[in-house]
């Protein structure tokens, strides 16, 4: 072997869902089955040269303030990254330095025990109940920080403002952090608990119920000096990760409120008919608060269900993980694409 191989870093990384290259009913990775915010396309075709030619804000202001307005906070509580993958990715090495493990649950996000890896920060995985519920008390010990999505993925489950608080109350030496990816579908967000607790940090996308998975944004909300301290990493890293027509674009989507409560209460009916529609079928799942639905069938193995949807064109997730192996993650579509999910589960489970 030659001798430079082993300075390598090794990691096994993180698979996101397949991004077929054809027209599919895409239902395998949490996007957003409408568009954005008409004011999103409206400022692409105010897009000119210069947008292009120059660098873009590095401090993100314009997007920071928007982000800001909206949530009630001010612009140096607000931390922006190329989707809350970034934004994570970011705060993991910005505040899990501790030689103590950090905490999450054993059943959640997959890219958390990646990014530990990556950056070498030592972890627990604390299990979930047999009904995929995360036990607050679990996290009541020494740790080297905390981070746990709420509603949690891949299990769709969400936990009201109390649990996270006592959580975080609990654990006042490290950073908490909270993933929110799904919060805007049925939850409460954690935000209003950071002017409490300076030790938490919330972590939200635009890539799920603002419709812009494409445009790469998300962001954290926490005092000025955790958002100070995944600044200083950044800079140290890159200046510029947000592209000009991020920040340029990203704003419209937060501005238009009425058109976000629309396509959100949307899904949600659709979340809640198809879930009807499911269970008269036989399958069984958690209580979603999220845009994607997290079910089983005892008469036929998930594995089976997924690639037999998927000779139909129609893509869920499957996770060939130990406890959710047979389980379906199924995204939340418009009201027809879930209507042709429901019509290919009847013909493959012969109903
Ligand atoms: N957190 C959770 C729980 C997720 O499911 C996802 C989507 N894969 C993300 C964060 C990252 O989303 P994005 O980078 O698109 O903001």
């Amino acid at each position: 072997m030659q001798a430079w191989k082993k300075n390598i870093r090794k990691v096994v990384p993180y698979v996101p869902g397949e991004q077929p290259q054809r027209k599919v009913i895409k239902l395998n990775t949490n996007e957003n089955p409408y568009p954005p915010a008409p004011g999103v396309k409206m400022a692409l075709e105010e897009f000119n040269e210069d947008c292009l030619r120059l660098y873009p804000d590095p401090d993100c202001m314009k997007l920071r303030t928007v982000l800001a307005d909206y949530y009630k906070v001010t612009p140096d509580n607000v931390f922006v990254g190329v989707g809350s993958d970034d934004v994570l990715s970011v705060a993991f090495m910005t505040f899990f330095n501790s030689d103590k493990p950090i905490l999450f649950p054993d059943i959640t996000y997959s890219f958390y025990s990646v990014w530990a890896d990556v950056y070498r920060i030592p972890y627990e995985k604390i299990p979930v109940g047999e009904d995929f519920k995360i036990t607050a008390s679990d996290y009541y010990k020494e740790n080297g920080g905390v981070i746990f999505a709420n509603p949690n993925a891949p299990t769709a489950i969400y936990e009201n403002l109390e649990f996270v608080e006592e959580i975080v109350k609990n654990n006042q030496d490290v950073i908490v952090i909270v993933d929110e990816a799904y919060i805007d579908f049925g939850g409460e967000s954690a935000i209003s608990l950071t002017e409490k607790y300076d030790n938490l940090l919330v972590v939200q996308t635009f890539s799920k119920s603002r419709s812009m998975a494409g445009t790469r944004i998300g962001f954290a909300i926490g005092n000025p000096e955790l958002i100070k301290a995944m600044n200083d990493v950044k800079f140290s890293i890159n200046s510029y990760t947000m592209n000009q027509n991020s920040l340029y674009i990203g704003g419209e989507a937060v501005k238009d409120d009425a058109y976000f409560k629309e396509t959100v209460s949307k899904i949600v009916n659709t979340r809640e008919k198809t879930m009807l529609r499911l269970k008269e079928m036989g399958f069984e799942g958690t209580d979603s608060k999220t845009n994607f639905l997290f079910v089983k069938h005892n008469a036929m193995r998930a594995s089976e269900i997924f690639e037999k949807l998927k000779e139909k064109d129609i893509f869920v997730r499957y996770f060939k993980t130990a406890g959710i192996d047979n389980y379906l993650r199924i995204t939340i579509g418009t009201d027809e694409e879930m209507e042709m999910l429901i019509k290919a589960l009847e013909e493959i489970m012969n109903f």
